[in-house]
């Protein structure tokens, strides 16, 4: 997706929910063990909230036990932009959506292989998908409990 999505700040705000906004506008960031998708080990694609940009797949989400959903790589290099962060004393490296500027977390590089890389995500800049397939085996379940 190269097309970018601009809104202004009162857009944005209307459109996201408070802590949505807070975390993708304002960079904030949620409480470790808080957000809905550290846990989670579903398969399918995780979007940006505020623009629908793919952003990770379930297929390099692992568990960093840091409480933020892990990645050890976006689902396309494209979709995903990098700036130096300097804020709160630290040097790290911001992610974004490059499609609309959300503010999505940090990468480090203290992430498993292949690429050694730990994309560290809120899970309130994020919007799960899943796949077809899990909502098949999903649908099955629920017919076999009935
Ligand atoms: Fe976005």
């Amino acid at each position: 997706m190269t097309d970018k999505v601009t809104r202004t700040d009162e857009e944005w705000r209307q459109q996201l929910t408070t802590e949505q906004y807070l975390i993708t506008r304002k960079k904030a960031t949620e409480r470790p063990f808080s957000g809905k998708y550290y846990k989670s080990k579903e398969k399918g694609v995780y979007k940006c909230i505020a623009c629908g940009n793919e952003l990770f797949s379930s297929e390099t989400k692992y568990d960093s036990g840091t409480g933020w959903p892990s990645f050890w790589s976006p689902a396309s290099e494209q979709n995903v932009a990098k700036e130096s962060d300097t804020s709160h004393g630290m040097i790290r490296t911001e992610v974004t959506c490059s499609r609309c500027g959300a503010h999505l977390g940090h990468v480090f590089e203290d992430g498993p292989p292949p690429t050694g890389l730990r994309y560290c995500i809120n899970s309130a800049a994020l919007d799960f998908s899943a796949s077809e397939g899990e909502k098949a085996n999903d649908r099955a379940k629920v017919e076999r409990k009935g």
